[in-house]
């Protein structure tokens, strides 16, 4: 049987709706036979993801998503095939979940001077063990009726620009590449097409990341169209990354994205499974 590779997507131990359980029996039943469970700065869902995944017999790769900064920006980085006991990486993750608290309180301070109060112990009520991400502030607005979509949220409360959002610095690049690659991993650029970045300044980020030993890029995503994955795998071509597929999946609420419906790779792209041993 063919392989079915999501390399790509998020439980309740972020800001996904499903339980890293009920997550690998949804994979399961969607046809995908390797997982990889990347929440947002945290590898505690893989442990429960690992026991289901075991139990039904599909393939689990350790992973995670790491929100890092390069030039004062944001960048998402999948470490894939980790080891999530590495202390370095466990001490890491330990910062950026108090760099997250701490922005949360400054997002629902920036709520509250926009006339929205309470943000602060509903959001944390609703991540519970979790890491507190933006997702959970949409969320609330959208329940508490001061917008009448997810995407609403961010176009007018906590996209970047906009009243509720909090600037922020993340673990710098090279230091998440350096984690991921000293546990034994695979580091990924996350949806490169998604930071709104020149043609010439994506081409300086991607050299950075081979510099600091980044070795693969996402080249078919959720919602990628057949330009898009065009694009992408050329840079892939052109930079030597090896090319990832990866649903970003975070909810069955959202109908445009489901777990493994993802496009093959393109012609003379290296899958980044290869690298895992
Ligand atoms: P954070 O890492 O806390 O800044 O949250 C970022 C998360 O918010 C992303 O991983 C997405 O899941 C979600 N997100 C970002 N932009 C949007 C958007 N326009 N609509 C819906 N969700 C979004
Ligand atoms: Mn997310
Ligand atoms: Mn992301
Ligand atoms: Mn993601």
């Amino acid at each position: 049987m063919p392989e079915t590779y999501d390399l790509h997507c998020h439980s309740t131990a972020s800001d996904g709706s499903l339980t890293p359980d009920a997550l690998l029996r949804r994979a399961n039943e969607k046809g995908v036979t390797s997982l990889a469970l990347t929440d947002h700065d945290t590898t505690a869902g893989l442990a429960g993801a690992k026991q289901t995944a075991d139990a039904i017999g599909i393939d689990l790769i350790p992973g995670i998503e790491i929100s890092t900064t390069w030039n004062n920006k944001c960048f998402h980085i999948i470490g894939l095939n980790i080891d999530a006991s590495y202390l370095p990486l466990v001490e890491g993750l330990r910062e950026l979940r108090s760099t997250r608290t701490r922005r949360a309180e400054k997002i629902a301070a920036k709520l509250e001077k926009a006339g929205i109060g309470n943000a602060l112990p509903t959001v944390l009520q609703q991540a519970g063990q979790g890491m507190i991400t933006r997702t959970h502030f949409a969320s609330f607005l959208l329940r508490e009726n001061h917008v009448s979509t997810m995407q609403e949220a961010f176009d007018r409360y906590l996209g970047k620009g906009k009243p509720a959002f909090a600037a922020t610095t993340w673990v710098d690049l090279a230091q998440a590449v350096d984690w991921i690659n000293e546990s034994g991993g695979v580091a990924v650029i996350a949806h490169p097409l998604r930071y709104k970045l020149t043609a010439s300044w994506l081409k300086r980020f991607f050299k950075a990341f081979r510099e600091a030993g980044g070795q693969g890029i996402e080249v078919v995503c959720g919602r990628s169209n057949a330009d898009e994955i065009h694009l992408t795998g050329n840079y892939a071509r052109q930079y030597e990354l090896y090319g990832s597929v990866g649903s970003d999946f975070h909810t069955p609420e959202n109908p445009w994205i489901e777990l493994g419906r993802l496009a093959p790779l393109p012609k003379g792209v290296r899958p980044v499974w290869q690298l895992f041993s």
